[in-house]
């Protein structure tokens, strides 16, 4: 099963714009081992944006959105040359894969992209990854290449996620306060508060690889997050060697790629607030929503957009694709299906959250799933 490692940009690019040949080489070799060894490997590489600034004459990163895009797209074909070489030296074939956020929500697009992962790794390729900068906007985007990670390593279905960081793991204490540095070995007590505390080394980048090693959890996926430093960095990570901050997932049961795609890649334009009776026949008696159980229709959406399921004690328990639009449930045909039960995740309502539910449901067989969307004017 896959092993996806994300490296930031800080480990590709040095301070003058320039590749970490050395730490890329490193890396790649150990990547390579990994792949010989029959461990498939999917490298996530951020570095674009920081390879093209120097290029383009600009000593710091822009905000305009339009110079990001320029940076990028200028950066990329640097920094995939660089992987390509590395992993080359290492005996392993490079690929390119840029991805962006619609390139997930869409169901039949997932698919296709999810079939060309799966191909490269059987043949022993290593697929490197960047979200798709050029053409990205604040309203398209993955938001990081921490969550991107997480939603591959979702998408491959792998066995670990790994982000490698410039520090050693999550702090709970930053090393000025007083008995700092503490690095924390278990994933489970990097609580918010710690985070919250601006005490993670990292900082903001922390809180977000925090935020990925959740979602990969919530999928049943485990997470390290480690110091991509050094020698020796991946061998003993991978072999479950004690590295980092580690992140266990937690039992996830029937998830299929289907239910997993709209959990975690689909995202949700519009939110349904439903009776007790309504809850419960989702809940107990799997049943599908039909919009007699509906109190409260939030937002604008078209038939196969997904939408959140909130409780009426204001708990978000499910995300489903919607068979309706908002403006036909606020109609109140009140027999009228809204969403069907095959096309419902539940949360593990025991948490109550909709950030670290767990996908509970029963479904279809993938496939068979994935047909049926192609039909849907979503798909
Ligand atoms: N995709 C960006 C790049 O390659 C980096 C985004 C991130 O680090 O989160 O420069």
């Amino acid at each position: 099963m896959t092993v996806v490692v994300k490296l930031g940009s800080t480990l590709v690019v040095d301070t003058k714009g320039r590749v970490r040949r050395s730490l890329l080489s490193a890396r790649a070799a150990e990547v390579g081992e990994l792949v010989r060894s029959g461990e498939p490997v999917c490298v996530v590489s951020s570095g674009a944006i920081a390879l093209g600034l120097p290029r383009l004459g600009l000593t710091r990163r822009p905000s305009a959105t339009a110079r990001l895009q320029a940076a990028s797209a200028v950066g990329q074909s640097r920094l995939q040359a660089a992987w390509d070489s590395a992993l080359r030296a290492s005996g392993v074939e490079a690929a390119q894969i840029l991805l962006s956020a619609p390139d997930l929500a869409e169901r039949a697009s997932y698919v296709n992209v999810r079939n060309s992962f799966d191909t490269l790794l059987k043949l022993g390729v290593v697929p490197v990854v960047n979200e798709n900068d050029a053409t990205a906007t604040d309203e398209i985007t993955f938001g990081d290449n921490d969550a991107l990670a997480a939603q591959v390593a979702v998408l491959t279905r792998a066995r670990l996620l790994v982000l490698l960081t410039e520090v050693d793991g999550v702090y709970a204490k930053h090393p000025a306060e007083p008995g700092g540095p503490e690095l924390l070995a278990d994933g489970a007590a990097a609580t918010d508060a710690v985070v919250g505390r601006g005490s993670a080394l990292g900082r903001g980048g922390m809180a977000s690889k925090i935020a990925a090693a959740r979602l990969a959890a919530a999928a049943g996926i485990p997470s390290v997050i480690a110091s991509g430093r050094g020698r020796g960095v991946l061998g003993p990570i991978v072999a479950g060697e004690r590295r980092g901050t580690r992140f266990a997932p937690e039992a996830v049961d029937g998830s299929t790629a289907f239910k997993l795609w709209l959990r975690y890649a689909k995202p949700a334009v519009g939110r349904l607030v439903v009776d007790e009776g309504a809850r419960s026949a989702l809940l107990v008696h799997g049943r599908s929503l039909l919009a007699v159980g509906v109190v409260r229709c939030d937002g604008s959406f078209a038939a196969g957009d997904a939408v959140e399921l909130e409780a009426p004690n204001g708990k978000v328990f499910a995300k489903g694709l919607t068979s309706v639009g908002a403006d036909e449930i606020r109609g109140r045909t009140r027999g009228v299906e809204v969403v069907h039960r095959d096309r419902l995740a539940l949360y593990d309502t025991g948490t109550g959250s909709d950030q670290s539910g767990r996908v509970i449901a029963p479904s279809e067989a993938d496939e068979t799933s994935a047909a049926y969307f192609a039909s849907t004017p979503d798909a």
